[in-house]
């Protein structure tokens, strides 16, 4: 499953989180696993003209990623909506039917992933964050999923050792039998940009 919508620590920025989630049918036990990333083809403008949909669809990587249009911003039951447009002539014939009769239209990407490329380039790498999650053991008891349950900010300075709000270290927990471990991030960076320094840079 994945939604769109704003980056929270730079809320100008769209952003994309999928999560999977894997069932084990033999226990019903639940395994997840989140996946955030800024390399989004997501938008929507109102369009008044044929030329502002054609430079909204360029923009948006079309015809490799599939668009929507239709009256309004804001779907409402019995509005006129065409998805999954993928195909150039499709979309000059839909643009200009609805330009035509409504005036004025609302373009935006259609986010399925199989009519998103960089959407399904971020669902593989949620898969691939999954199975290497899945495949780490816990040193206690063996079980697998041994995967980050937390992580913990104040990575220092490089210049003057003040604790920062980046991640400093991951904590890595067991759902079994409860065993924690604190490991080093994984870029293995271990000191801050002074730029991000709250006494170098307040
Ligand atoms: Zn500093
Ligand atoms: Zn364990």
């Amino acid at each position: 499953e994945g939604s769109f919508g704003p980056y929270s620590p730079a809320p100008f920025m769209p952003c994309d989180k999928e999560f999977l989630v894997l069932i084990a049918l033999r226990d019903g036990r639940h395994f997840l696993h989140r996946h955030v990333t800024l390399d989004v083809v997501f938008g929507g403008e109102r369009c008044g003209r044929l030329d502002e949909v054609l430079a909204f669809a360029e923009r948006m990587r079309f015809p490799e990623h599939g668009l929507i249009l239709r009256e309004r911003e804001h779907g409402s039951e019995g509005q006129e909506q065409h998805k999954g447009i993928s195909d150039p002539d499709q979309l000059l014939e839909l643009a200009e039917h609805l330009l035509g009769r409504h005036g004025s239209l609302w373009a935006c990407t259609d986010q399925r992933a199989m009519l998103n490329p960089t959407r399904m380039t971020a669902i593989a790498a949620t898969a691939e964050g999954f199975v290497k999650e899945m495949s780490t053991c816990c040193p206690a008891c063996g079980e697998v999923h041994f995967a980050v349950v937390e992580q913990l900010t104040g990575l220092p300075c490089a210049w003057c050792g003040t604790p920062t709000e980046m991640v400093r270290a991951l904590v890595r927990g067991c759902a079994v039998c409860g065993h924690r471990s604190q490991v080093p991030r994984a870029d293995g960076q271990v000191a801050a940009d002074p730029g991000k320094c709250p006494s170098c840079n307040p």
